[in-house]
């Protein structure tokens, strides 16, 4: 079954992109997914493959040396990473998104031509770490506070200083869940400019080397689920930037983090495939078709059928919504794309995890065993809609609040 249900929908570069990953994943990542979750470790042989196949540069811009995809195309094939090994998926999220920020939406941002200019000098240095040396970015932002989910400055400042006559920013602060952290080249941080009255206007993207002096890893990790992605904590003490350390001119994340919030979506592929991957493996049991197993087949129960159909009923569900989304996405959408957009990342999360649940109750027993991939997938698929900005919760709360409210309005005080 393809990820994105009709192939005949897509164009030709998804076809292909869509069907490198989808060899990648079936041949390399889901052998390989299953120890890199036991023992916690990052995947860089995945990376390497990803690599070769050229999909870190995926939407590096074609004038770069990328292959420029688009929005959709890339949630697509994340999806179909996803399918095969959900940390993989999640944390080349990660990876693409500094591209997508610094790439797409950036030239569709409003910017003087001396931003413009700097961003071009500074985004040919980052895409050309991508596409010629084969580097990788991480996005750590969050830091346990406010920020992460929009209502505060992030706290990690970028103070400007001038260094060895050269002029840049010194960089403190802590990011939690820092994924990649330890296997990525450049940590992408969302900072504060650091001067009086800042707010979350006055937010900075900056692409901190890993081996800067004063970056520092600590912290175990030994999570429930997304184990592969090594989300450990991430220190920065007074490390200085040059100014092309810069993946958005001074003050421009703030614009693009309004004006496209599909952004804050591109979590939910990952989940996507594995909602897909929890209905793959049912089939497959019930078919006893899986390597390993013994040859009993369940299918011909009733109860089975009945459950399987209702699966089937939710994964529909969850797609046709995931493909709504990644070709609504767009500069400026209107109130209701952004709200079609809340309700499509809710219930891909929540609904990765449902099927990752009734496919276990399903199967029964012997399928929750560790040998068989199902117990990571129910493991995995319960931690999207734990993260930010857009946890379940938070969908939940934005829907409702716009649902009744228009922009500006307010109620009056009760009595
Ligand atoms: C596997 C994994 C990988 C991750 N990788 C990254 C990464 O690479 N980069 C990155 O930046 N982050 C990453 N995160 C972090 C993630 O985005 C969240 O920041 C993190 O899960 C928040 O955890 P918390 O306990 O600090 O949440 P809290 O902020 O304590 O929130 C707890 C809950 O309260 C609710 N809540 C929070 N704020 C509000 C509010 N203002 N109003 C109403 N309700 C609210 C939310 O529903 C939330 O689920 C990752 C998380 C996981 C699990």
């Amino acid at each position: 079954m393809h990820i994105a249900g009709n192939p005949q929908t897509l164009t030709a570069q998804q076809r292909e992109l869509i069907d490198i990953a989808a060899t990648l994943g079936r041949e390399k990542f889901a052998p390989r997914a299953a120890k890199h979750d036991r023992d916690a470790t990052f995947p860089f042989d995945n990376y390497q493959d990803l690599r070769e196949a050229g999909l870190l540069k995926i939407c590096v811009p074609k004038n770069l040396g990328g292959l420029g995809a688009d929005f959709a195309t890339y949630v697509m094939v994340a999806a179909e990473i996803g399918r095969h090994c959900g940390a993989t998926a999640l944390s080349w999220n990660m990876h693409v998104s500094s591209c997508m920020w610094s790439g797409f939406i950036a030239d569709a941002l409003d910017m003087t031509a001396e931003q413009r200019a700097d961003h071009e000098v500074n985004r040919r240095i980052h895409h050309g770490h991508i596409v010629e040396r084969g580097l990788v970015y991480s996005q750590p932002f969050s830091e346990g506070g406010a920020a992460a989910a929009g209502k505060a400055p992030f706290g990690t400042l970028a103070r400007p200083e001038t260094m060895n006559g050269e002029a840049g920013y010194v960089v403190s602060g802590k990011k939690i869940f820092a994924s990649l952290a330890g296997a990525a080249d450049f940590y992408g941080v969302l900072c504060t400019l650091d001067k009086p009255g800042a707010t979350q206007k006055d937010s900075l993207y900056l692409a901190v080397p890993a081996d800067a002096a004063g970056v520092s890893v600590v912290g175990d990790w030994d999570p429930l689920g997304m184990r592969g992605t090594v989300s450990r904590t991430l220190l920065l003490k007074d490390v200085f930037v040059p100014h092309t350390a810069r993946l958005m001119p001074e003050g421009l994340y703030w614009q693009a983090a309004a004006r496209f919030p599909h952004m804050f979506a591109t979590l939910s592929p990952t989940y996507m495939g594995i909602a897909q991957a929890a209905y793959d493996f049912t089939v497959a049991y019930l078919r006893a078709e899986l390597p390993g197993m013994p040859p009993v087949k369940r299918r011909m129960y009733p109860t089975k059928q009945i459950a399987v159909a209702d699966m089937r009923i939710k994964l529909e569900q969850t797609r046709a919504l995931f493909l709504q989304n990644a070709r609504d996405a767009c500069v400026d959408p209107d109130k209701d794309t952004r709200m079609r957009l809340y309700a499509a990342h809710y219930t891909i999360m929540e609904n990765a995890n449902a099927l990752a649940a009734l496919a276990i109750r399903t199967c029964g027993g012997q399928s929750m065993l560790k040998s068989l991939p199902l117990e990571r997938l129910y493991r995995d698929s319960r931690c999207g809609s734990l993260m930010l900005p857009w946890t379940a919760e938070l969908c939940v709360d934005r829907l409702g609040r716009e649902c009744l409210y228009e922009s500006g309005e307010r109620d009056e005080a009760i009595e």
